[in-house]
């Protein structure tokens, strides 16, 4: 199914400037094109140039341009901002790039719900900030706030970095105004915290990479915004100390904090090389970060001391506080920058997104180590450690040939996938499938799993033309 697509014509180009007029039609035009043809995934292997851009704003647009692909088989590909780490955006089968940038409006702030209802092209950030206005909070943090879409994010379901306690973004979504592959219109929920009529769509949709549907409205639960907040960095002399440090602050320090992240020795030196800043402890060779977040700023310090005094009796170096604005964002500012640092210095790499239950953490880490010998690689190790969604960029050095590194890439990743799944984890805890793990799947998910699911996106797309090429490896 997925190689019989028909090619774009003059013709067709025609109509689809007829429905959103022709300065939102990019075609013919190569040094335009490119800059939708990948996503952040490195390596020009996982990019793929569209036949042409197409612009829509609102439902109605879209729906008219799913009838026309579908009556001539041209296989369409949803895009945000194109921040995706899976390939999801990426015109694997050519055709239409359908990008939602100009749906960037905040439709509704509607105090009296403690909703938002927004379009799919809002910076996510942007969502955060308006509602803060209010005296809100949206609670969804992928750590590529300030560039990525809401759109995105419902459709790779986004975690982050404040998972262990607001979880992640699916949660949010009370409603969807779906344009189905066929060009039909649906809404999924509603402003309602409570709806159990018919099967749940809406959590189907929520994660479903684009390959389901297009999301052209988004309503969002809003919280109280947090009025306290604090950052503990505390630095370890070594990795399995500070990983076994966290269940014990959740269980006997009694605290969920808002945000729990590890970076192991490599990541920090990258991280603070890049940032042109020494790490606040000369020993230090690993970091765990804390943020807390309430209501009272009473109720946040009595968290920061329990943390300070767990941290402590497990071996922690010292414990610093970041307890004003200012001295919060330079905590921060390592661990955010580090995959920007990583992208810089290791042109090749392979970034994965491995999660395991949180309890396993140290037996990944004590198999990082001998991975990264056999294949000959750098295997820095950071992420989400409460939740046991740990980030894994697999680095090839300078010294190994280009060929050697495509020649075993393959072999090295399925080595990896095999040990997650061996402890009870999976492939991916937030960037999703997409094209890039798509021909990994059948390590993760049984035969039957994966034939169930490929008869519901038939269900939903029985032309296969939304987004083809993700999440399913090739018949
Ligand atoms: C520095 C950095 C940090 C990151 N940190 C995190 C993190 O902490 N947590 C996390 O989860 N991710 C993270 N990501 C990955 C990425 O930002 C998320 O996956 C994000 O949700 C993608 O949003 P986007 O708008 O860029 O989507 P895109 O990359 O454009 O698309 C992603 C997928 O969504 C589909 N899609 C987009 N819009 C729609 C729509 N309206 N309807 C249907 N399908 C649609 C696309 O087809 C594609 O399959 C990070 C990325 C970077 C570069």
């Amino acid at each position: 199914m997925e190689t019989d697509f028909a090619a774009l014509t003059p013709t067709v180009v025609a109509e689809l400037r007829a429905i959103v007029g022709d300065a939102h039609v990019i075609y013919g035009d190569p040094d335009r094109l490119i800059d939708y043809g990948h996503d952040e995934v490195h390596g020009a292997e996982h990019a793929h140039l569209p036949e042409a851009v197409v612009k829509p704003d609102g439902a109605a647009e879209i729906a008219a341009i799913m009838r026309l692909a579908a009556r001539e088989r041209i296989p369409v590909t949803p895009r945000g901002a194109g921040s995706g780490l899976s390939g999801g955006a990426v015109p694997v089968c050519g055709g239409i790039v359908l990008s939602l940038e100009r749906m960037n409006r905040i439709l509704e702030i509607d105090l009296a719900n403690l909703v938002a209802v927004v379009e799919p092209g809002v910076i996510t950030n942007d969502i955060s900030e308006a509602v803060r206005q209010h005296g809100l909070f949206y609670a969804g943090y992928p750590m590529s706030t300030e560039t990525c879409f809401i759109g995105g994010n419902v459709a790779e379901n986004a975690g982050g970095g404040r998972a262990i306690k607001y979880g992640v973004t699916g949660r949010y979504v009370l409603g969807l105004e779906v344009v189905l592959p066929t060009g039909e219109i649906v809404e999924l929920g509603g402003k309602r915290l409570k709806d159990v009529t018919g099967y749940n769509l809406l959590q189907l949709m929520i994660g479903s990479e684009g390959t389901l549907g297009i999301f052209t409205k988004i309503i969002l639960r809003l919280l109280p915004q947090p009025q306290a907040r604090t950052v503990l960095l505390v630095p370890f002399t070594d990795a399995r100390t500070a990983i076994a440090a966290v269940p014990r602050v959740i269980a006997e320090g009694r605290v969920i904090p808002a945000a729990v992240e590890f970076m192991d020795r490599f990541s920090i030196q990258t991280a603070y090389e890049f940032i042109g800043e020494k790490p606040p402890h000369p020993r230090m060779a690993a970091l765990l970060l804390f943020e807390l977040d309430g209501f009272q700023e009473s109720e946040v310090a009595a968290q920061a001391d329990a943390i300070a005094d767990l941290c402590l009796r497990a071996s922690a170096l010292d414990v610093y506080l970041g307890d004003t604005p200012a001295s919060a964002k330079k905590m921060w500012r390592p661990r955010q920058k580090l995959a920007e640092a990583l992208n810089t210095h290791w042109a090749i790499q392979s970034a994965e997104d491995l999660v395991v239950p949180p309890a396993r953490i140290p037996d990944l880490l004590a198999e990082l180590e001998p991975f990264g010998e056999r294949y000959n690689a750098l295997a820095p190790c950071f992420g989400h450690a409460a939740d046991g969604n740990l980030h894994v960029h697999i680095l090839k050095k300078p010294e190994m040939p280009l060929a050697v590194w495509q020649a075993q890439e393959g072999g090295m990743l399925t080595a990896l996938y095999k040990i997650v799944v061996g402890l009870g984890g999976a492939i991916t805890g937030e960037h999703g499938i997409g094209a890039k793990r798509a021909g990994y799947l059948p390590l993760a998910q049984s035969p039957e799993l994966i034939a169930l699911q490929r008869r519901v996106k038939a269900a939903f797309d029985p032309m296969g033309i939304l987004n083809p090429g993700k999440i399913f490896p090739k018949l």
